[in-house]
């Protein structure tokens, strides 16, 4: 069973079709982009104009005519007029609402009896169903549906029904899981935006909540009806940063008569005033004055010429960025139906031609106050000839024209293709935000080009003993790179044997390469994640001010994605030496602990480590060292490049042995921890940094002999790597992009073929 959906109209008919979407899909059909191949065709219909209704006319006949099987059913503004349900008869088989989409698998029933059965939840209203979304940075997220306004020219009401609101509560939880999975527009839609109620709680109420959800989105509503743009909702304007400074605000007429025949309930001049008041508020909140869109409808029943002209005097006085400009369309059963549809075509198309002339010259003089700005844009697409396309806060359309071959080599910034111009990454763009210098401007376009993209950092990671440090040194030594360590360790100095930390290693074909985060901290003082966060943050961006590549190199995997998901952590001392004490502690009594402290890291941990009692002490000390610490992801600050080593199990294990009596017999790596003991660091904490220090501690004790150091030492390490593989393994599960490699070679290729 297959499906496909067409949608014609406005964006809430767009979001009804998401719903319809996943409802379909539940009951078990699958999605056939080709409506002349699916079974079930979903028309979705707009009854605002008669052209629109004429659409849907023609498109159920050419359905019919190349897919003579398809069960057509319809929905949306036509689907209860009983005029439309007998024209499309010998087309359509099923008419439904969409607000008893709950109840569609009904009449479905009849023509796939295979349907499978969902259990249905009591919904009160059909937008608590899920949508299958259409765009995956940009969301329609419907407030409520339905309209009480009842224009005199318009079938909404009829279609819709009364208004209704969603409970705040689930609009903010839905924008919040939004946020998190990383969409960066919200839209919040209905027929009058302005009316919402969610108890006591208002539009503007619900804006200042939706805009203190953390996060880097933009956000922005329509429709608003001018009677109900209240002084509230300017002041919300103003001091809410991430409501976009667009406001489309539908006018219809510039002359009082005709708005009053329309039943729109405002004056003109309370139009002006209101538009005057957004743009207080909006104007240069983001550097640029603030745009505003309306639509019209030309030749209304007894629109005269002083009329009309009174409209072209509104497009002179507000100097509009964008007009919808719409004929007249007699709608049955609305009020006007009844009034004469006395302006003939002719008539409506030329003054439709005269206020699209206004609107180019407003629309150019709004858009030359962008020239040499540099703007940000969210990037929604690429067009035909390979250029970004995305749109402004302002919802100005700019388009990034190509880097020249010549320009683009310039920007190489001297590491080898390393780069991330549009030419080389530009679907990646998608649905990121960029920053673009605008050189050109047309009546509803913007030209630019991309200034400044997030840089690109390399990561290389693996467990212990996999040979990550030789890799990075020849990528450095190769691609003009430096190296930032990514080891909870190496950052203390005076742990060189034991950490591995072989700073003569950090040379290549006779030439040094740098390192950042090894040895910043005395091994007695406490060295927090978020401080290891800071300074590499303050590294990579270092070595990318030079025109350098950052390399993060290790195995430390909280550390890995503490930069590569850029954690929010707070600054806050971590409490060390509690380990012994958790480890006490019995594997409920750790469960429950860390889940009360963060109950989604709990929920991500595997099995291993749900019963491993010192690796889940770790993690307590971790958490409660980060105070509220939590593994939530911020904006992330580079776009990375990850290389993943890891070799076979068995060769692993026989260079961890061999290194491991390489350090004991011929590096002194007793010798190291005693020489740390003098200087003042004690078992306890020695023994915290695990391993090598741990082992050492407990033989210098004379907890253990030297064979049994040798022995329990190696199974550690051997456990210790397939833990660090099993971070990663989950890391990539939970969507970070790893390139396993086996060597140099493969990483090379890699990055000749970007
Ligand atoms: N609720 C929105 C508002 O009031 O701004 C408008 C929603 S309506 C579906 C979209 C637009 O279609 C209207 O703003 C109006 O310009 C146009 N429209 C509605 N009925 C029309 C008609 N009978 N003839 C021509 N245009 C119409
Ligand atoms: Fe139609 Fe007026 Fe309601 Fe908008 S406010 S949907 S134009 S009735």
């Amino acid at each position: 069973m297959t499906y496909n959906i067409i949608t014609i109209g406005c964006q809430m008919n767009r979001a009804d079709s998401e719903r319809l979407s996943f409802y379909l899909e539940k009951l078990g059909f699958l999605l056939e982009p080709n409506f002349s191949k699916a079974d079930l065709v979903v028309i979705v219909s707009c009854g605002v104009k008669q052209s629109a209704e004429d659409r849907v006319y023609g498109l159920a006949h050419r359905i019919m005519k190349g897919n003579k099987k398809a069960i057509i059913a319809l929905t949306g503004c036509l689907s209860d007029r009983e005029d439309v349900k007998s024209r499309l008869a010998g087309n359509a088989k099923i008419f439904f609402n969409i607000s008893d989409l709950m109840n569609l698998d009904k009449s479905l029933k009849k023509y796939f009896p295979k349907i499978k059965k969902i259990f249905k939840q009591d919904f009160k209203n059909y937008l608590e169903i899920s949508p299958n979304r259409f765009s995956s940075f940009s969301a329609l997220v419907p407030i409520g549906n339905g309209c009480n306004n009842f224009c005199s020219y318009c079938v909404v009401p009829y279609a819709r029904g009364r208004e209704i609101y969603r409970p705040a509560k689930d609009i903010i939880s839905e924008i919040e899981a939004l946020v998190k999975v990383g969409y960066k527009e919200i839209n919040l839609i209905a027929q009058n935006v302005n009316s919402y109620k969610s108890g006591k709680l208002d539009f503007p109420t619900l804006l200042k909540k939706i805009d203190k959800i953390p996060g880097n989105f933009w956000l922005r509503f329509s429709t608003s009806h001018p009677k109900d743009v209240s002084p509230g909702l300017i002041k919300v304007l103003k001091e809410n940063k991430k409501i976009c400074e667009h406001f489309h605000l539908a006018v219809q007429s510039g002359d009082d008569k005709i708005l009053q025949a329309m039943n729109r309930k405002y004056k003109i001049n309370d139009y002006i005033n209101t538009v005057r008041s957004i743009r207080k508020s909006l104007d240069y909140k983001n550097g640029l004055p603030a745009a505003i869109t309306t639509d019209i409808i030309v030749g209304f029943p007894g629109e005269g010429k002083s009329n009309f002209n009174n409209t072209k005097n509104l497009f002179r006085k507000v100097k509009f960025d964008l007009a919808y400009i719409s004929k007249y369309s007699p709608r049955f059963g609305t009020a006007s139906f009844e009034l004469k549809d006395d302006i003939n075509l002719e008539e409506k198309k030329r003054r439709e031609a005269e206020l699209n002339i206004l609107l180019r010259k407003y629309a150019l003089e709004n858009n030359n106050k962008y020239l040499d700005k540099e703007l940000d844009v969210l990037i929604e697409g690429v067009d035909k000839k390979g250029n970004l396309f995305g749109r402004t806060r302002t919802s100005k359309i700019v388009r990034i024209k190509k880097a020249s071959g010549k320009r683009l080599k310039e920007k190489m910034l001297g590491r080898k293709k390393v780069c991330i111009e549009n030419n080389c990454a530009d679907r990646k763009l998608i649905g990121e935000f960029v920053k673009v210098k605008i050189n050109q401007v047309k009546e509803f376009e913007l030209e630019g080009e991309l200034i400044k993209s997030r840089p690109q950092v390399l990561v290389i990671l693996g467990p212990t003993a996999s040979g990550k440090t030789a890799l990075a040194v020849k990528l450095a030594h190769d691609f003009n790179g430096e190296i930032v360590s990514a080891d909870s360790r190496q950052v203390y100095r005076g742990m060189d044997v034991g950490t591995g930390k072989d700073l003569a290693g950090y040379s290549y074909k006779g030439k040094d390469i740098p390192y950042h985060l090894i040895d910043v901290c005395s091994p007695k003082n406490v060295f927090s994640l978020a401080k290891y966060q800071k300074m590499a943050f303050s590294a990579i961006d270092n070595i990318i001010s030079k025109g350098k590549l950052p390399i993060l190199v290790g195995g430390s995997g909280l550390y890995l994605e503490a930069v590569i998901d850029n954690y929010i952590l707070s600054a806050v001392k971590p409490i060390f030496g509690q380990r012994d004490e958790y480890e006490n502690l019995s594997l409920e009594q750790l469960h429950s602990r860390i889940k009360k402290i963060n109950p989604k890291f709990f929920k991500g941990l595997n099995n291993s480590e749900r019963n491993n009692k010192r690796r889940l002490a770790r993690f307590l000390e971790v958490l409660l060292s980060e105070n509220d610490f939590s593994p939530k992801k911020g904006e992330p600050r580079y776009d990375f490049l990850i290389f993943g080593l890891s070799p076979d199990r068995e060769v692993l294990r026989e260079r961890i042995y061999k290194r491991l009596i390489k350090r004991l017999e011929e590096e002194d790596m007793i010798g190291e921890v005693e020489r740390l003991k003098k200087s003042g660091v004690s078992y306890k904490r020695l023994e915290s940094f695990g391993l090598e220090y741990r082992f050492i501690a407990y033989y210098l004790q004379k907890k253990i002999t030297y064979q049994q150091l040798i022995d329990k030492l190696f199974i550690a390490i051997c456990q210790f790597s397939k833990k660090q593989m099993s971070w990663f393994r989950r890391s990539q599960k939970q969507g970070m992009d790893i390139v396993w490699v086996e060597g140099v070679e493969e990483v090379k290729n890699s990055l000749e073929s970007l």
